[in-house]
Protein backbone atom coordinates (compact mmCIF):
# COMPACT_ATOMS: atom_id res chain seq x y z
CA UNK A 1 0.00 0.00 0.00
CA UNK A 2 2.39 3.36 -1.24
CA UNK A 3 1.61 6.29 0.35
CA UNK A 4 2.69 8.68 -2.16
CA UNK A 5 -0.02 8.75 -4.34
CA UNK A 6 -3.02 8.72 -1.59
CA UNK A 7 -1.38 9.92 1.83
CA UNK A 8 -2.78 13.40 2.03
CA UNK A 9 -4.88 15.49 5.16
CA UNK A 10 -8.21 16.78 4.90
CA UNK A 11 -8.55 19.77 2.00
CA UNK A 12 -9.64 23.51 2.06
CA UNK A 13 -10.78 25.07 5.63
CA UNK A 14 -13.73 23.11 6.28
CA UNK A 15 -15.25 22.16 9.69
CA UNK A 16 -12.93 18.85 9.11
CA UNK A 17 -10.08 20.04 7.54
CA UNK A 18 -6.63 19.84 8.47
CA UNK A 19 -5.97 23.83 8.29
CA UNK A 20 -8.76 24.02 11.08
CA UNK A 21 -7.97 20.79 12.76
CA UNK A 22 -3.80 20.94 13.16
CA UNK A 23 -3.05 22.56 16.56
CA UNK A 24 -1.45 19.74 18.06
CA UNK A 25 1.18 19.81 15.42
CA UNK A 26 1.40 23.78 15.46
CA UNK A 27 1.85 22.75 19.33
CA UNK A 28 4.68 20.88 18.53
CA UNK A 29 6.62 23.38 16.38
CA UNK A 30 6.16 25.70 19.27
CA UNK A 31 7.92 23.05 21.07
CA UNK A 32 11.00 22.63 18.52
CA UNK A 33 11.82 26.68 18.51
CA UNK A 34 14.49 26.22 20.85
CA UNK A 35 16.70 23.54 18.86
CA UNK A 36 15.70 25.54 15.63
CA UNK A 37 17.13 28.79 17.13
CA UNK A 38 20.18 26.76 17.95
CA UNK A 39 20.52 25.25 14.63
CA UNK A 40 20.59 29.09 13.26
CA UNK A 41 23.23 30.07 16.00
CA UNK A 42 25.09 27.55 14.96
CA UNK A 43 24.61 27.93 10.82
CA UNK A 44 25.89 31.53 11.59
CA UNK A 45 29.08 30.35 13.48
CA UNK A 46 29.96 29.26 9.96
CA UNK A 47 28.37 32.32 8.49
CA UNK A 48 26.38 30.01 6.51
CA UNK A 49 23.38 32.36 6.88
CA UNK A 50 24.97 35.74 5.99
CA UNK A 51 24.96 34.62 2.20
CA UNK A 52 22.75 36.84 -0.30
CA UNK A 53 20.06 33.93 -0.45
CA UNK A 54 19.46 31.95 2.75
CA UNK A 55 17.41 28.75 1.05
CA UNK A 56 14.92 26.89 3.34
CA UNK A 57 12.89 23.79 2.50
CA UNK A 58 9.86 22.46 4.56
CA UNK A 59 9.29 18.93 4.19
CA UNK A 60 5.62 17.81 4.35
CA UNK A 61 4.14 21.79 4.84
CA UNK A 62 0.62 20.09 4.55
CA UNK A 63 -2.12 22.57 4.22
CA UNK A 64 -2.33 24.67 7.07
CA UNK A 65 -0.30 27.84 8.38
CA UNK A 66 1.98 26.12 10.61
CA UNK A 67 4.12 25.73 7.44
CA UNK A 68 3.91 29.47 7.36
CA UNK A 69 4.59 30.25 11.04
CA UNK A 70 7.72 28.34 10.69
CA UNK A 71 9.21 30.15 8.15
CA UNK A 72 8.01 33.26 10.13
CA UNK A 73 9.94 31.66 13.23
CA UNK A 74 12.88 31.08 10.92
CA UNK A 75 13.10 34.82 9.30
CA UNK A 76 12.70 36.47 12.47
CA UNK A 77 16.09 34.12 14.37
CA UNK A 78 18.16 35.06 11.19
CA UNK A 79 17.62 38.83 11.01
CA UNK A 80 17.90 39.05 14.62
CA UNK A 81 21.45 37.35 14.20
CA UNK A 82 22.20 39.61 11.27
CA UNK A 83 21.37 42.57 13.38
CA UNK A 84 23.65 41.13 16.55
CA UNK A 85 26.61 40.69 14.22
CA UNK A 86 25.88 43.93 12.02
CA UNK A 87 24.74 42.29 8.79
CA UNK A 88 22.89 42.85 6.25
CA UNK A 89 19.97 41.10 5.82
CA UNK A 90 19.69 38.22 3.50
CA UNK A 91 16.81 37.68 1.13
CA UNK A 92 15.10 34.39 2.12
CA UNK A 93 13.51 31.61 -0.23
CA UNK A 94 11.67 29.30 1.55
CA UNK A 95 10.18 25.78 -0.15
CA UNK A 96 6.75 24.22 0.60
CA UNK A 97 7.58 20.72 0.23
CA UNK A 98 4.32 17.88 0.18
CA UNK A 99 2.96 14.59 -1.82
CA UNK A 100 1.97 15.38 -5.74
CA UNK A 101 -1.57 15.26 -3.88
CA UNK A 102 -1.48 17.85 -0.87
CA UNK A 103 -3.71 20.77 -0.95
CA UNK A 104 -1.50 23.19 -2.20
CA UNK A 105 -4.22 25.64 -3.36
CA UNK A 106 -5.05 26.48 0.66
CA UNK A 107 -1.40 26.91 1.50
CA UNK A 108 -0.50 29.15 -1.46
CA UNK A 109 -3.79 31.14 -0.54
CA UNK A 110 -2.51 32.03 2.79
CA UNK A 111 0.93 33.39 1.21
CA UNK A 112 -0.01 36.84 0.70
CA UNK A 113 -1.58 37.19 4.22
CA UNK A 114 2.12 35.36 4.88
CA UNK A 115 3.85 38.27 3.29
CA UNK A 116 2.20 41.20 4.56
CA UNK A 117 2.22 40.20 8.00
CA UNK A 118 6.42 39.51 7.75
CA UNK A 119 6.59 43.32 6.71
CA UNK A 120 4.73 44.56 9.10
CA UNK A 121 6.77 42.56 12.00
CA UNK A 122 10.43 42.76 10.00
CA UNK A 123 9.89 46.41 8.56
CA UNK A 124 12.00 47.31 5.18
CA UNK A 125 14.71 45.90 6.64
CA UNK A 126 14.25 42.54 5.95
CA UNK A 127 15.12 41.16 2.91
CA UNK A 128 12.27 39.48 0.57
CA UNK A 129 11.12 36.87 1.19
CA UNK A 130 10.02 34.70 -2.05
CA UNK A 131 7.56 31.31 -0.91
CA UNK A 132 7.02 28.68 -3.92
CA UNK A 133 5.81 24.81 -3.85
CA UNK A 134 7.74 22.01 -4.32
CA UNK A 135 5.80 18.92 -4.48
CA UNK A 136 7.04 15.61 -4.42
CA UNK A 137 7.91 12.91 -2.17
CA UNK A 138 11.14 13.96 0.26
CA UNK A 139 12.06 10.02 0.47
CA UNK A 140 13.68 10.80 -3.42
CA UNK A 141 15.59 13.96 -4.72
CA UNK A 142 13.49 17.42 -4.59
CA UNK A 143 16.55 19.60 -4.97
CA UNK A 144 19.21 20.37 -6.85
CA UNK A 145 22.80 19.49 -5.05
CA UNK A 146 24.02 21.14 -2.57
CA UNK A 147 21.08 24.15 -2.60
CA UNK A 148 19.36 24.03 0.46
CA UNK A 149 20.97 26.32 3.79
CA UNK A 150 18.38 24.44 5.93
CA UNK A 151 15.99 21.58 6.02
CA UNK A 152 13.01 21.76 8.40
CA UNK A 153 10.56 19.00 8.80
CA UNK A 154 7.73 18.58 11.87
CA UNK A 155 5.68 15.89 12.53
CA UNK A 156 6.11 14.06 8.99
CA UNK A 157 8.32 11.49 9.37
CA UNK A 158 6.85 8.58 10.81
CA UNK A 159 5.03 8.42 7.85
CA UNK A 160 6.52 6.11 5.82
CA UNK A 161 6.65 5.76 1.91
CA UNK A 162 4.56 2.87 2.29
CA UNK A 163 3.03 -0.18 4.84
CA UNK A 164 5.24 -2.68 5.00
CA UNK A 165 5.04 -5.90 2.56
CA UNK A 166 4.74 -9.52 3.52
CA UNK A 167 2.54 -8.45 6.85
CA UNK A 168 -0.69 -10.56 5.77
CA UNK A 169 -0.81 -12.26 8.51
CA UNK A 170 -1.45 -9.26 10.39
CA UNK A 171 -4.99 -9.85 9.94
CA UNK A 172 -7.59 -7.45 11.57
CA UNK A 173 -4.60 -4.98 13.02
CA UNK A 174 -4.29 -1.72 11.30
CA UNK A 175 -0.64 -1.44 12.98
CA UNK A 176 1.69 -3.02 15.04
CA UNK A 177 -0.10 -4.50 17.96
CA UNK A 178 -0.17 -6.58 21.15
CA UNK A 179 -1.39 -9.42 19.35
CA UNK A 180 0.41 -8.93 15.90
CA UNK A 181 3.41 -11.86 14.99
CA UNK A 182 6.75 -11.04 15.49
CA UNK A 183 7.12 -10.59 11.47
CA UNK A 184 4.85 -7.21 11.77
CA UNK A 185 7.01 -5.69 13.76
CA UNK A 186 10.34 -6.39 12.48
CA UNK A 187 8.69 -5.18 8.94
CA UNK A 188 7.72 -2.00 9.97
CA UNK A 189 11.23 -1.75 11.64
CA UNK A 190 12.91 -2.10 8.53
CA UNK A 191 10.81 0.12 6.60
CA UNK A 192 11.49 3.19 8.61
CA UNK A 193 15.35 2.13 8.47
CA UNK A 194 14.96 1.88 4.66
CA UNK A 195 12.78 5.09 4.39
CA UNK A 196 14.53 7.14 7.04
CA UNK A 197 18.13 6.47 5.19
CA UNK A 198 16.55 7.24 2.16
CA UNK A 199 15.64 10.73 3.68
CA UNK A 200 19.04 11.21 4.70
CA UNK A 201 20.88 10.34 1.59
CA UNK A 202 19.49 12.51 -0.63
CA UNK A 203 19.01 15.72 1.56
CA UNK A 204 22.74 15.14 2.29
CA UNK A 205 23.09 15.58 -1.47
CA UNK A 206 21.06 18.62 -1.36
CA UNK A 207 22.28 20.59 1.43
CA UNK A 208 25.36 22.91 1.50
CA UNK A 209 28.40 21.53 3.91
CA UNK A 210 27.97 23.19 6.76
CA UNK A 211 23.97 23.08 6.30
CA UNK A 212 21.78 21.63 8.60
CA UNK A 213 18.35 19.52 9.19
CA UNK A 214 16.06 20.39 12.28
CA UNK A 215 13.08 17.12 11.96
CA UNK A 216 10.72 16.56 14.70
CA UNK A 217 8.79 13.05 14.21
CA UNK A 218 6.77 10.82 16.55
CA UNK A 219 8.57 8.05 18.31
CA UNK A 220 7.74 5.48 21.33
CA UNK A 221 8.68 6.01 24.60
CA UNK A 222 10.12 2.60 25.52
CA UNK A 223 12.09 -0.04 22.92
CA UNK A 224 8.84 -2.22 23.41
CA UNK A 225 7.36 -1.73 20.17
CA UNK A 226 3.67 -2.93 21.43
CA UNK A 227 3.88 0.07 24.55
CA UNK A 228 1.12 2.14 24.36
CA UNK A 229 2.17 5.50 23.70
CA UNK A 230 1.73 5.34 20.05
CA UNK A 231 0.08 1.97 19.08
CA UNK A 232 -2.57 3.07 21.15
CA UNK A 233 -4.98 5.11 19.09
CA UNK A 234 -4.32 2.86 16.11
CA UNK A 235 -5.70 0.08 18.36
CA UNK A 236 -8.40 2.07 19.08
CA UNK A 237 -9.01 2.92 15.25
CA UNK A 238 -8.38 -0.38 14.43
CA UNK A 239 -11.32 -1.68 17.34
CA UNK A 240 -13.65 0.96 15.32
CA UNK A 241 -12.87 -0.65 12.26
CA UNK A 242 -13.66 -4.60 13.30
CA UNK A 243 -17.35 -2.68 14.90
CA UNK A 244 -18.25 -1.90 11.49
CA UNK A 245 -16.83 -5.09 9.69
CA UNK A 246 -19.48 -7.31 12.84
CA UNK A 247 -22.28 -4.77 11.39
CA UNK A 248 -21.53 -5.59 7.51
CA UNK A 249 -20.47 -1.93 6.96
CA UNK A 250 -17.10 -2.72 5.38
CA UNK A 251 -15.47 -6.58 4.10
CA UNK A 252 -13.15 -8.85 6.06
CA UNK A 253 -10.82 -8.68 3.31
CA UNK A 254 -10.77 -4.71 3.25
CA UNK A 255 -9.59 -4.96 7.13
CA UNK A 256 -7.06 -7.91 6.80
CA UNK A 257 -5.67 -6.11 3.80
CA UNK A 258 -5.44 -2.26 4.95
CA UNK A 259 -2.10 -1.70 7.48
CA UNK A 260 -1.14 1.75 8.07
CA UNK A 261 2.09 3.20 6.75
CA UNK A 262 3.47 4.93 9.96
CA UNK A 263 5.96 4.00 12.70
CA UNK A 264 7.22 5.47 15.79
CA UNK A 265 10.78 4.42 16.56
CA UNK A 266 12.61 4.55 19.47
CA UNK A 267 15.46 6.48 20.41
CA UNK A 268 18.40 4.19 19.68
CA UNK A 269 16.98 3.26 15.97
CA UNK A 270 17.13 7.04 14.96
CA UNK A 271 20.74 7.06 16.60
CA UNK A 272 21.84 4.49 14.88
CA UNK A 273 20.28 5.10 11.35
CA UNK A 274 21.89 8.07 11.15
CA UNK A 275 25.25 7.07 12.57
CA UNK A 276 25.21 4.15 10.04
CA UNK A 277 23.86 6.25 7.02
CA UNK A 278 27.25 8.00 8.03
CA UNK A 279 26.11 11.85 6.03
CA UNK A 280 25.01 13.76 8.91
CA UNK A 281 26.56 14.02 12.34
CA UNK A 282 23.56 13.88 15.13
CA UNK A 283 24.20 17.03 17.28
CA UNK A 284 20.90 17.38 19.36
CA UNK A 285 18.34 14.61 20.02
CA UNK A 286 15.63 15.62 22.53
CA UNK A 287 12.63 13.79 23.15
CA UNK A 288 9.22 15.59 24.38
CA UNK A 289 5.94 14.61 25.35
CA UNK A 290 2.37 16.40 24.50
CA UNK A 291 -1.02 15.77 24.90
CA UNK A 292 -3.05 14.30 21.48
CA UNK A 293 -5.04 17.71 21.71
CA UNK A 294 -3.52 20.83 23.38
CA UNK A 295 -5.64 23.44 24.35
CA UNK A 296 -3.97 26.75 22.51
CA UNK A 297 -2.31 29.21 25.11
CA UNK A 298 0.89 31.14 25.21
CA UNK A 299 2.23 28.47 27.31
CA UNK A 300 2.94 24.99 25.89
CA UNK A 301 2.72 23.40 29.79
CA UNK A 302 -0.07 25.35 30.89
CA UNK A 303 -1.80 23.95 27.78
CA UNK A 304 -0.97 20.31 29.02
CA UNK A 305 -2.48 20.87 32.29
CA UNK A 306 -5.82 22.69 31.20
CA UNK A 307 -6.14 19.53 28.43
CA UNK A 308 -5.63 17.03 31.18
CA UNK A 309 -8.66 18.73 32.98
CA UNK A 310 -11.06 18.64 30.49
CA UNK A 311 -13.99 16.51 30.37
CA UNK A 312 -13.81 13.29 28.41
CA UNK A 313 -16.40 13.71 25.87
CA UNK A 314 -14.98 16.52 24.71
CA UNK A 315 -11.38 15.72 24.71
CA UNK A 316 -12.48 12.07 22.94
CA UNK A 317 -14.49 14.37 20.11
CA UNK A 318 -11.93 16.73 19.09
CA UNK A 319 -8.84 14.12 19.22
CA UNK A 320 -11.29 11.85 17.16
CA UNK A 321 -11.43 15.10 14.51
CA UNK A 322 -7.79 16.08 14.81
CA UNK A 323 -7.07 12.27 13.78
CA UNK A 324 -9.99 12.48 11.32
CA UNK A 325 -7.98 15.16 9.58
CA UNK A 326 -5.25 13.31 9.61
CA UNK A 327 -6.15 10.27 7.91
CA UNK A 328 -9.50 10.33 6.30
CA UNK A 329 -8.47 10.59 2.49
CA UNK A 330 -6.29 7.47 3.46
CA UNK A 331 -8.73 5.24 5.00
CA UNK A 332 -11.01 6.55 1.93
CA UNK A 333 -8.72 4.93 -0.66
CA UNK A 334 -9.03 1.91 0.90
CA UNK A 335 -12.86 1.54 2.32
CA UNK A 336 -14.72 4.16 0.66
CA UNK A 337 -16.06 7.31 2.17
CA UNK A 338 -19.37 6.27 3.02
CA UNK A 339 -18.59 4.94 6.37
CA UNK A 340 -15.99 7.51 7.18
CA UNK A 341 -18.97 9.69 9.48
CA UNK A 342 -20.49 6.40 11.63
CA UNK A 343 -16.55 5.50 11.96
CA UNK A 344 -15.49 9.24 13.24
CA UNK A 345 -18.32 10.36 14.78
CA UNK A 346 -19.77 7.43 16.54
CA UNK A 347 -17.16 4.52 17.17
CA UNK A 348 -14.01 5.83 17.26
CA UNK A 349 -15.35 9.07 19.69
CA UNK A 350 -16.97 6.11 21.99
CA UNK A 351 -13.94 4.58 21.64
CA UNK A 352 -11.66 7.33 22.92
CA UNK A 353 -14.04 8.34 25.34
CA UNK A 354 -14.53 4.87 27.28
CA UNK A 355 -11.17 4.65 27.47
CA UNK A 356 -10.62 8.04 28.99
CA UNK A 357 -13.17 7.45 31.47
CA UNK A 358 -11.22 4.31 32.37
CA UNK A 359 -7.51 5.69 32.20
CA UNK A 360 -7.73 9.23 31.82
CA UNK A 361 -4.19 9.64 33.65
CA UNK A 362 -2.30 7.36 31.43
CA UNK A 363 -3.76 8.20 28.32
CA UNK A 364 -3.10 11.50 28.53
CA UNK A 365 0.48 11.25 30.18
CA UNK A 366 1.69 8.76 27.36
CA UNK A 367 0.42 11.15 25.10
CA UNK A 368 3.30 11.24 21.71
CA UNK A 369 6.56 11.38 21.67
CA UNK A 370 8.52 13.37 19.74
CA UNK A 371 11.87 12.72 18.53
CA UNK A 372 13.84 15.98 17.38
CA UNK A 373 16.79 16.25 15.94
CA UNK A 374 19.42 18.39 14.71
CA UNK A 375 21.90 17.04 12.38
CA UNK A 376 24.35 18.74 10.24
CA UNK A 377 26.39 18.04 7.06
CA UNK A 378 30.03 18.87 8.59
CA UNK A 379 31.85 15.88 7.44
CA UNK A 380 34.40 18.12 5.54
CA UNK A 381 35.71 19.36 8.06
CA UNK A 382 38.02 15.90 7.97
CA UNK A 383 38.38 15.89 4.23
CA UNK A 384 39.74 19.79 4.65
CA UNK A 385 42.21 18.50 7.81
CA UNK A 386 43.66 15.30 5.59
CA UNK A 387 44.21 17.83 2.55
CA UNK A 388 47.49 18.68 3.23
CA UNK A 389 49.03 14.86 3.93
CA UNK A 390 49.19 14.00 0.78
CA UNK A 391 50.35 10.59 -0.06
CA UNK A 392 50.47 9.57 3.83
CA UNK A 393 49.31 7.05 5.90
CA UNK A 394 46.74 8.31 8.49
CA UNK A 395 46.22 5.69 11.57
CA UNK A 396 43.08 6.15 14.00
CA UNK A 397 42.86 4.62 16.92
CA UNK A 398 40.20 1.60 16.65
CA UNK A 399 37.88 3.41 18.92
CA UNK A 400 37.97 6.45 16.69
CA UNK A 401 34.62 8.50 15.81
CA UNK A 402 34.40 11.51 14.17
CA UNK A 403 31.47 13.41 15.05
CA UNK A 404 29.87 10.50 15.81
CA UNK A 405 30.32 8.84 12.84
CA UNK A 406 32.74 5.88 12.54
CA UNK A 407 35.85 5.62 10.46
CA UNK A 408 34.79 3.06 7.95
CA UNK A 409 31.75 5.25 7.17
CA UNK A 410 33.94 9.02 7.23
CA UNK A 411 36.39 7.50 4.39
CA UNK A 412 33.52 7.17 1.90
CA UNK A 413 32.28 10.28 2.55
CA UNK A 414 35.71 11.67 2.38
CA UNK A 415 36.77 10.34 -0.78
CA UNK A 416 33.09 11.48 -2.46
CA UNK A 417 33.79 14.87 -0.74
CA UNK A 418 36.96 15.17 -2.99
CA UNK A 419 35.65 13.80 -5.93
CA UNK A 420 32.73 16.54 -5.93
CA UNK A 421 35.21 18.98 -5.31
CA UNK A 422 36.96 17.72 -8.58
CA UNK A 423 40.41 17.72 -6.51
CA UNK A 424 40.45 14.46 -8.01
CA UNK A 425 38.49 11.28 -8.79
CA UNK A 426 37.65 9.22 -6.12
CA UNK A 427 39.51 6.15 -7.37
CA UNK A 428 42.67 8.06 -6.70
CA UNK A 429 42.26 6.76 -2.90
CA UNK A 430 42.96 3.21 -1.60
CA UNK A 431 42.60 2.33 1.93
CA UNK A 432 46.05 0.28 2.74
CA UNK A 433 45.06 -2.76 3.63
CA UNK A 434 41.47 -3.02 1.74
CA UNK A 435 39.72 -3.10 5.10
CA UNK A 436 38.44 -0.94 7.72
CA UNK A 437 39.58 -2.97 10.79
CA UNK A 438 42.80 -1.44 11.74
CA UNK A 439 41.39 1.94 11.38
CA UNK A 440 43.87 3.15 8.00
CA UNK A 441 43.79 5.27 5.27
CA UNK A 442 46.38 5.55 2.92
CA UNK A 443 45.47 8.02 -0.12
CA UNK A 444 47.83 7.12 -3.14
CA UNK A 445 48.43 8.27 -6.61
CA UNK A 446 47.66 11.99 -5.27
CA UNK A 447 48.08 14.09 -8.52
CA UNK A 448 51.65 15.98 -8.15
CA UNK A 449 50.08 19.56 -8.20
CA UNK A 450 48.01 18.34 -5.77
CA UNK A 451 49.00 20.21 -2.61
N1 LIG B 1 4.37 20.02 8.87
C1 LIG B 1 2.95 20.25 8.90
C2 LIG B 1 2.15 19.07 8.42
C3 LIG B 1 2.25 17.79 9.19
S1 LIG B 1 1.13 16.57 8.62
C4 LIG B 1 2.50 20.71 10.25
O1 LIG B 1 3.32 20.74 11.17
O2 LIG B 1 1.35 21.07 10.41
C5 LIG B 1 2.20 15.48 7.72
C6 LIG B 1 2.40 15.88 6.27
O3 LIG B 1 3.46 15.09 5.75
C7 LIG B 1 1.18 15.60 5.39
O4 LIG B 1 0.77 16.74 4.72
C8 LIG B 1 1.65 14.52 4.44
O5 LIG B 1 1.08 14.60 3.14
C9 LIG B 1 3.15 14.81 4.40
N2 LIG B 1 3.95 13.66 3.93
C10 LIG B 1 3.88 12.38 4.33
N3 LIG B 1 4.74 11.62 3.64
C11 LIG B 1 5.39 12.46 2.77
C12 LIG B 1 6.39 12.26 1.78
N4 LIG B 1 6.92 11.06 1.55
N5 LIG B 1 6.83 13.34 1.09
C13 LIG B 1 6.32 14.58 1.32
N6 LIG B 1 5.34 14.81 2.26
C14 LIG B 1 4.87 13.76 2.98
Amino acid sequence: MEGKNILHMNTGNGELSYARNSLLQESVTRKALSVLNLAIKNMADLGIIFSQCVKIADMGCSSSVNSLLVASNIIDIVNKLCEENNQKAPQFEFYLNDLFGNDFNTIIKMIPNFYSNLKKDQGEHSGHCFVSATPGSFYGRLFPDQSMHLVHSSYCLHWLSQAPEGIENNTTNIYIAKSSPPNVFEAYEKQFQNDFRNFLQVRSQEIVRGGCMVLTFLGRSMADPTCDDCIYLWHLLGLSLLDLLKEGLIQESDLSSFNMPYYTPYEDEVRNIIRNEGSFSLDTLNVFQVNWYPIKTNDDDDANAKDFNEPSHIYGKKTAKAIRAAVEPFLTSHFGNSIMDVLFKRVFTDGIQSNLALHTKQFTLNGIQLHHIKASSGIEWLARSILPIRGTTLNFPSNTKFESHPVSTCFHRITSVFAMENLFPSNHFRVCNGKFTNRTFTFINVPPNFA
